[in-house]
């Protein structure tokens, strides 16, 4: 059986077979681009070389390239634990033409690495194309053999792809694996497609136009490729199993927390198992990469991370610190593939500890009192406002934690509600400061940061205005 360490490998030398260069994963904090959050997709670290603002020495290129999608436009944070196949972080794999082979040669590689090299059997497979983009029906067919059924039309944006608002853009095919009959889910464009029966392995992306202005679009004169390819949902077809959660590295990463917490992964705490093992990984490659938890921007998104797989450790019955003790547990599984992990072994560990330790200090009693205030809500029903914000200002639960704690309920937020709550505390902290003159408190910072902008914040907004992701 392949292991996630081999299929990372096998992918990468195959396209250095057929003269890529092998390109290093770029940091989680993109260094070439302010206005996103995180490095969420390979072609973020050849932005500039695909737009021509950059040159490199080669013009095709292959990654596995570390991605975090917890923020921003991109955000499965929300699915992590109750889907099969999405997590905070994850590795794509990708290959790249910069105005070298097009559409042609991207489906026959692909094409060939995942039924030769990879072997997966072609009845399983079908393959999504823009509605309009014949050249690419046709190449399927002709290249894959695929009879027209297994070619899916899709007319929306998930099937076309752009950098923004302008720059380069154009259609996209999503290759799709299915699991088997008795997984709930249909086929890409149907009803039911959000379900897990086909799942997306790999997405090509063939940039062949620019946008010039809103309404003006040309062709680009070289166009280009860039693709990406989940490991981890890759290595869950090749392994035989459905489930993400289930492959050799998580597998490990999972039993370590069951040895740790003396329970199993199964029923009610599958899920508290799974969201610790992708929260382990998402956290301690950010510190490995430079981020720490705090309250605004990266590191935010970091704590609130953090934060809720220290609830999960909790609902599993743990009383003390847990995370840490899990991360010689990723460094074995991955400390190979990068290195950086063990540089930051130290770090991470002594990071994690301290923000458990100081969030038990009030988890406890903030879970006594979201228990206490929502014990008589139920399916269909919202927790109010004012009590999320309580929870979050003198509790430190960050508003997704409360919403995931009450999520198995079918219990809601009451979002506007909260919003409220924490403008108005805001208002109050800007007059006492104003007034008083006293010593400005965090809140008030805040609130100062934000009026006058904080690269952190306006990147934030920038970000989902930018919509920078493959
Ligand atoms: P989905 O529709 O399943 O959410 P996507 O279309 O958003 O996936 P892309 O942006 O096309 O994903 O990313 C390229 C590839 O990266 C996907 O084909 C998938 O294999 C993988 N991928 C995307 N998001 C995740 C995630 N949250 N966890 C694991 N793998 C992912
Ligand atoms: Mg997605
Ligand atoms: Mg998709
Ligand atoms: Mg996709």
């Amino acid at each position: 059986m392949s292991s996630v360490n081999d299929i990372r490998k096998t992918f990468l030398d195959y396209f250095a077979r057929n003269g890529h260069e092998v390109v290093a994963s770029s940091a989680l904090v993109p260094h070439n681009d302010p206005t996103l959050m995180f490095t969420n997709a390979g072609m973020v670290q050849f932005k500039n070389v695909f737009t021509g603002l950059e040159k490199r020495t080669y013009s095709r290129a292959v990654t596995a390239q570390k991605c975090v999608r917890a923020g921003g436009k991109h955000n499965d944070l929300d699915n992590v634990g109750y889907t099969a196949r999405h997590h905070t972080f994850f590795e794509m794999l990708g290959n790249f033409s910069f105005g070298d082979y097009f559409k042609e040669l991207a489906i026959e590689l692909a094409w060939n690495l995942i039924t030769r090299e990879f072997a997966i059997p072609a009845d399983r497979l079908l393959v999504t194309v823009y509605h309009t983009d014949d050249d690419a029906f046709d190449l399927w067919k002709r290249i894959a053999g695929l009879p027209d059924e297994r070619i899916i039309r899709i007319p929306t944006h998930d099937n076309f792809w752009a950098m923004g608002d302008t720059g380069p853009c154009g259609p996209c095919s999503e290759i799709f694996y299915d699991h088997g009959e008795g997984i709930p889910g249909g086929p890409p464009g149907s009803p039911d497609e959000d379900g897990d029966r086909f799942i997306e392995i790999w997405n090509l992306v063939f940039m062949q136009y620019e946008q010039l202005t809103q309404d003006e679009r040309v062709d680009l004169p070289r166009p280009s490729i860039d693709t990406g390819m989940g490991l981890e949902r890759i290595a869950a077809v090749l392994q035989g199993v459905h489930d993400n959660y289930d492959i050799d590295l998580f597998r490990h990463l999972i039993s370590a927390s069951e040895d740790l917490t003396g329970t199993k992964a199964e029923g009610q705490h599958q899920a508290s198992h799974r969201v610790i093992a992708d929260h382990l990984r998402a956290s301690s490659f950010l510190i490995a990469d430079g981020v720490l938890p705090s309250n605004e921007g990266r590191g935010y998104v970091l704590r609130r991370i953090m934060r809720r797989a220290m609830r999960h450790a909790e609902l599993l019955g743990v009383k003390d610190p847990l995370m840490h003790r899990l991360v010689p547990a990723l460094v074995q599984e991955m400390g190979q593939a990068y290195p950086e992990l063990h540089r930051a072994q130290p770090l991470v560990t002594e990071t994690l500890l301290l923000e458990e330790t100081r969030f038990r200090r009030t988890l406890d009693r903030g879970l006594a009192l979201l228990n206490e205030a929502s014990s008589n809500l139920g399916e269909g029903d919202a927790l109010d406002g004012e009590t999320a914000f309580k929870l979050y200002d003198t509790y430190g639960f960050p508003l997704d934690l409360t919403q995931d704690a009450l999520r198995q309920r079918g219990v809601s937020v009451d979002v506007e509600g909260f919003n409220a709550a924490m403008e108005r505390q805001r208002a109050e902290a800007r007059a006492s400061w104003h007034g008083s003159g006293e010593k400005a408190t965090e809140s008030v910072w805040f609130a100062l940061r934000e009026k006058h902008g904080a690269t952190e914040f306006l990147g934030y907004e920038a970000e989902k205005a930018e919509g920078l992701v493959l």
